[in-house]
């Protein structure tokens, strides 16, 4: 299809999820009409920040890192997103991360524009007393970005509700009062959420199931790989076992493990929380990260980088149904051959929302000063999972359309609605 909007071309020749963003939107953006001035009030973010952090290390020397921090929509609510640690990290990442906030959160109907933030860093090659400066100091470079009516950040990858509680501590000292809200994902003595640990992989188990239901797969008969094995990709692998689907693959930084029979994903978790990576583990045989995605199983669940799936891998891709529980782990490029190929992909916008909507209820509970139980806030964030899933499914069969074209269908018409309603200058 020749788009209308077209984007100019690549800077590089390397694959960049902020292109394979606008693809996507394009392609929505086109199926729903939009105008052109509505199209570019929503492609470009509200905003974006560059900080420079000079932080004391522990050998004494002074470091600086680069932190970021992009809004890309405050239309629906306050801005809603993680915050990133990763030598990955560059503005064209924070931007695209910032936009599927804003598609995630209005796909799944809760009240929060979209961001992101971030900053260039090893995590893994930095003390706890390094993280904490370099977190203090980004909180401190942010405070008149972060807010709990205003952008509102969370864990995302290399970060985790130690993290939180930095910069909850640093923003309430600076706010000059207890600001429990400003973040969500907090460890539960500081105002957590119950579930909100398990929300993202909980979330996905969801929505895989609904997915197999429509494609009438049968869980005991069904075997499944899972790329990753972070918060996202352990407790997905662990909540889709419970469902009886037979796990043969995980992975993470230090290779991938096999098991045609199953894998035990407790004994894998607990290996994990023991050894702090999965080296070592002998469940499985060794196989590559490649192999792994190439794997004949009914499902696959990229949970771990963005771009793991792209037009040169895409066709050797045997699984009928891909969830994807990290942000962008298919390139642009390989969504017509999943397609043609008759592939179901529940996309990243929709699959991983369990863990932002889990969010949400952190935030209200914290609000309302009153807790819930973790029995209803699986509840509620299930109905919420299953919904959103009901009504992408819904757009696709109505715009004859793959799920992902769907969900952004649903989330573009969302926001431009509510921006029409709005008004602008
Ligand atoms: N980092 C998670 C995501 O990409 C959670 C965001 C949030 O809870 O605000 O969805």
């Amino acid at each position: 299809m020749t788009l209308k909007f077209k984007e100019p071309a690549p800077i590089t020749d390397d694959l960049n999820p902020l292109e394979s963003m606008m693809e996507r939107f394009n392609e929505a953006a086109e199926i729903l009409g939009l105008d052109e001035s509505t199209y570019n009030a929503l492609k470009s973010p509200e905003k974006a920040v560059i900080v420079s952090l000079p932080v004391t290390m522990d050998d004494g020397k002074i470091k600086t890192f680069q932190g970021y921090r992009v809004v890309h929509s405050s239309k629906l609510g306050p801005s809603k997103g993680g915050v990133r640690y990763s030598m990955g990290v560059n503005l064209d990442e924070v931007k695209a991360l910032a936009a599927w906030m804003t598609w995630k959160c209005a796909v799944v109907g809760i009240p929060y524009g979209g961001g992101k933030g971030g900053i260039q860093c090893d995590p893994r090659k930095m003390s706890q007393g390094e993280l904490e400066r370099l977190t203090r100091a980004f909180t401190g470079a942010m405070r008149d970005v972060f807010g709990p009516e205003r952008d509102i950040p969370a864990p995302d990858m290399g970060t985790n509700p130690q993290t939180m509680a930095w910069i909850m501590d640093e923003y309430s000292k600076l706010a000059g009062q207890a600001t429990p809200a400003v973040v969500t994902g907090k460890p539960l003595v500081l105002g957590g959420s119950l579930g909100r640990v398990e929300a993202t992989g909980r979330g996905v188990m969801v929505s895989t199931r609904s997915a197999m239901a429509k494609l009438k797969m049968n869980p005991t008969e069904s075997t499944c790989a899972v790329q990753g094995f972070g918060n996202v990709g352990s407790i997905s692998a662990k909540l889709i076992e419970q469902q009886g689907v037979t796990i043969v693959a995980i992975s993470d930084i230090s290779g991938a493990y096999y098991n045609p029979d199953g894998l035990d994903i407790e004994e894998a978790i607990n290996y994990v929380s023991r050894e702090k990576s999965l080296e070592g583990y002998k469940g499985g045989k060794i196989i590559s990260n490649d192999e792994l995605l190439e794997l004949d199983v009914d499902i696959l669940i990229p949970a771990a980088l963005e771009d793991q799936i792209t037009e040169e891998n895409a066709d050797r891709i045997k699984a009928k149904l891909i969830v994807e529980g990290a942000n962008g782990p298919t390139a642009s490029n390989a969504d017509a051959i999943l397609d043609k190929n008759g592939v179901m992909v529940v996309p990243d916008i929709l699959a991983n929302a369990g863990g932002v909507s889990v969010s949400y209820f952190e935030w209200v509970q914290n609000r309302l000063g009153y807790f819930w139980t973790e029995e209803r806030v699986n509840r509620r964030a299930d109905r919420i999972m299953k919904q959103a899933f009901d009504s992408v499914y819904k757009a696709a069969r109505k715009h004859k359309c793959s799920l992902r074209t769907a969900a952004y269908i649903v989330a573009i018409d969302k926001v431009a609605s509510t921006s029409k309603l709005r008004g602008s200058f």
